[in-house]
């Protein structure tokens, strides 16, 4: 099998490392791909949000399957694109991709599918807003409609910071505060069949202790020692069953990666957003664990025929990724710098690029991340700091404390 793999971030990364284990996938293409996707694939130039372009570099390279991994080219239908030349593509149509494009849509495709979720209203101007944060009180969530890259999103006890952000953005959707440690699961789905990965839980924002702004993500790690037995089992239920019928009676069915985002609350899993597509940073955990060949899953999903995939294997143990920010991080994140200590494996490229002369330098907001695995959370953790300590770039931070809380048993469920 060839694979085209879209985009040039650390999920990429780790999708690339996935694909390029899976015995069946001959030859790996990655468009744009970054430094460290260069090791285990060819790089090619494309706007990843440009559908001709990546449908004709799809015919080019003869993929016999296309990987999107970011939102946004799903979003502008790149996708819909790569279907339409016959070639097979794991990353749900433009249409489907709204479950994450747009907020109201989540919210209505959740309501009409009966799924647990934030009470919500969607408002366009200050009256509207006012009202809805009288509704709801304190603390305050404030999304901006669209696409943000994950820093859309305000949760404040403020209620002139929630004002601000809702006037800036235009279209927010504001919503009822769900209490209680967030899940990312990944399911892998064809529109019909369903396979869940491994949970993972994330670190959205920037500081230790969830201090400071949101971020794309500084850290993740799974499985979860504290998550109840049955969530999976009720999530599929409760959650994503229900959501791609919804979608095939819209007749819009949902085929690619959906992203659950949960907040176990005292009254169960209620979903946070959906994504529509792997998360970045869970991505680097989760696939360290997979043993099923990716390439062969995400084709299964990709063709229809999940349903006679056989069940997904894992690695025993755990896994921990901790991302390097670069300064600035992420309010304006200054890029340029030279890194030093990063080409060794288990260090994901997210935000780097590389001069003529070999020089590796920072060239995003999320820089790289250490990701390592172990024979369980505290191993994981220690050997991804290990990787981290070793990584030299000018005024970059990270969090210490990924998976502490985990690892020390720390985390409940309120209740
Ligand atoms: P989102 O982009 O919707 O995932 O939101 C980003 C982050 O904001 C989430 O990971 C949560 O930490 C937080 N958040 C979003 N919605 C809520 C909510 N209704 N209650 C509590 N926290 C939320």
């Amino acid at each position: 099998m060839r694979v085209l793999l879209v985009g040039g971030g650390g999920r990429e990364h780790a999708l690339a490392l996935g694909l390029a284990g899976d015995p069946a996938v001959e030859a790996l293409v990655a468009a744009p791909g970054n430094p460290g996707i260069a090791a285990v694939a060819q790089l090619r130039e494309v706007t990843p949000t440009d559908p001709a372009a990546v449908a004709a570099l799809a015919v080019e390279v003869a993929a016999d399957l296309v990987v999107i991994g970011p939102e946004a080219p799903l979003v502008a239908g790149v996708a819909d694109a790569v279907r339409a030349k016959g070639i097979a593509v794991f990353g749900p149509s433009a249409e489907a991709a709204r479950l994450e494009g747009s907020k109201t849509f989540a919210k209505d495709v959740m309501t009409a599918a009966g799924v647990p979720t934030a009470r919500a209203y969607t408002c366009e101007d200050a009256a509207a807003v006012a009202r809805a944060l009288d509704d709801f009180g304190a603390p305050y969530v404030v999304k901006d409609d669209g696409l943000a890259a994950g820093k859309g999103v305000v949760v404040t006890d403020d209620r002139a910071v929630a004002e601000r952000h809702a006037a800036e953005c235009g279209r927010v959707v504001i919503e009822e505060y769900l209490s209680g440690p967030e899940v990312s699961l990944f399911v892998v789905t064809d529109g019909e069949a369903a396979a869940p990965l491994l949970p993972a839980q994330d670190f959205k924002r920037v500081g230790d202790g969830d201090t400071g702004p949101n971020t794309g993500g500084m850290g993740a790690y799974a499985p979860l020692p504290w998550a109840p037995p049955d969530l999976v089992d009720d999530v599929m239920r409760d959650v994503v069953h229900p959501t791609l019928a919804e979608l095939r009676r819209r007749g819009t069915p949902f085929a690619g990666l959906l992203y659950v985002g949960l907040a176990i609350t005292p009254s169960g899993p209620r979903v946070i957003e959906f994504n529509a597509r792997f998360g970045d940073p869970e991505t680097q955990v989760v696939l360290a664990l997979l043993e099923t060949p990716l390439g062969g899953l995400l084709h299964a999903a990709a063709t229809g025929t999940l349903g006679a995939h056989p069940p997904l294997r894992w690695r025993d143990g755990a896994a921990v990724t901790v991302v390097v920010a670069a300064d600035g991080y992420p309010a304006g994140p200054r890029t340029g710098d030279v890194i030093t200590g990063a080409d060794r494996a288990g260090i994901i490229h997210a935000g780097t690029r590389r001069d003529a002369d070999g020089t590796l330098r920072s060239a995003g907001g999320r820089v790289l991340c250490g990701t390592a695995t172990g024979p369980d959370l505290a191993a994981a953790r220690d050997a991804a700091y290990a990787l981290v300590r070793d990584v030299e770039l000018a005024g970059a931070h990270h969090r210490t404390d990924i998976a502490a809380a985990a690892v020390d048993g720390r985390i409940t469920i309120p209740g």
